[in-house]
């Protein structure tokens, strides 16, 4: 039998394993923040519209260009922006895969900060980008000196900096932002997949944009929108990086389906984000019982929490937990697993499952 090792992979694909957490049947999934919210039916009414009417016009290719969903998605940004600065593709993976395409590849350099989320890496991979890991502190912070300093260490082509943190949850204070937008010769990206559960007065780096401009944010549909079946991510940035992913992109690329009902949902945004204050209820919860039983837990401004895992075992618990039917995520930060906020009902699975295993 051909085995993978048998193939001519490509060098730096030798040895890796393709990303993805295990797709379980388990009664509570509390392993990859999606929102746990079915979406309201108000919205999947006008999103059922909106497919039947993109239906019969399948068999012309989507614009390509996006436009509409676009005007939609910098309608919700607001900062003043408009469709020129924003980007639209399957999820903010293809996003990032497309910035990395345009300003990564061979012989170029991409600084990421871990733990953090773990796809940056693969990306630069994938694209042939050298990965060079500016690592965070041991709690997991990241200051605007170390991150300065790497910068200034490695001339990277692109930084990539992520707030809130995934697996960490904790956003990064925008002078961090800036000081690094400040450093960096080349594009620094903010993936800001989680920005919709930050808590009150979190600052976001969309307001850094018109004075960067090579700095990009990326958000997705895919959490606070409850989308992640949709695959809808985007960017904002100013309208020369929008320009220049163009080169990359595959014609196309965005369906017919996806665009319509992307912007059918952005049409009930109230709706679709009135879960977001209920799966930050259950956030803050869930940090305020496991410190409650005295173990570390890390500040979140996401739908997840990274806790200490008790006896540091994070492995034994991992399994423990998914034994009695709770699946979490083990991110690979020894002793430490990262749990998703979802309803009342599976924080009190996860809760009392947890308590059980003390
Ligand atoms: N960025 C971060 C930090 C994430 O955690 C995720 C999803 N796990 C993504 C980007 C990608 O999400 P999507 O492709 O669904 O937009």
């Amino acid at each position: 039998m051909t085995g993978l090792e048998d193939l001519p992979l490509r060098d730096e694909l030798r040895g890796l394993t393709p990303y993805g957490a295990p797709q379980l049947d388990v009664a509570v999934r509390l392993n990859t923040n999606e929102n746990s919210y079915p979406l309201p039916e108000a919205a999947v009414a006008e999103m059922e519209k909106a497919l039947s009417a993109v239906l019969r016009d399948l068999n012309r290719y989507p614009d390509r260009d996006a436009v509409a969903l676009r005007t939609d998605l910098a309608a919700y940004l607001r900062h003043g922006l408009t469709w020129r600065n924003v980007w639209a593709a399957n999820g903010s993976n293809e996003i990032q895969q497309q910035l990395l395409q345009t300003f990564g590849g061979p012989g170029r350099t991409a600084l990421g900060f871990t733990p953090s989320y773990s796809m940056h890496p693969l990306l630069a991979a994938g694209t042939g980008t050298t990965w060079v890991d500016g690592r965070r502190d041991e709690d997991f912070t990241l200051t605007a000196e170390h991150a300065v300093a790497k910068v200034r260490e490695h001339r990277p082509d692109v930084v990539i900096l992520c707030s809130p943190n995934n697996p960490t949850g904790t956003a990064l204070p925008l002078d961090v932002v800036r000081a690094v937008a400040e450093a960096a010769d080349g594009m620094v990206l903010v993936d800001e997949a989680y920005a919709e559960f930050a808590r009150p007065g979190t600052p976001f780096a969309l307001s850094l944009i018109e004075e960067f401009p090579r700095l990009v944010v990326t958000r997705t549909m895919s959490k606070a929108f409850a989308l992640a079946g949709g695959r809808v991510g985007y960017l904002a940035a100013g309208p020369a990086v929008v320009d220049a992913v163009q080169l990359v992109r595959l014609p196309y690329h965005l369906s017919a389906l996806t665009q319509a009902a992307a912007r059918a949902a952005l049409a009930h945004t109230d709706a679709l984000l009135s879960t977001v204050d209920a799966v930050k209820a259950q956030r803050d919860r869930i940090v305020a019982t496991l410190r409650g039983w005295g173990l570390r837990v890390a500040d979140s401004d996401a739908n997840f929490v990274l806790f200490a895992a008790p006896r540091d075992d994070s492995k034994g618990i991992w399994q423990a937990l998914l034994d009695r039917g709770v699946l979490i995520r083990d991110v690979g930060v020894p002793g430490w697993l990262r749990v998703t906020a979802g309803t009342p009902e599976e924080t009190d699975a996860f809760l009392n499952a947890l308590e059980e295993l003390l």
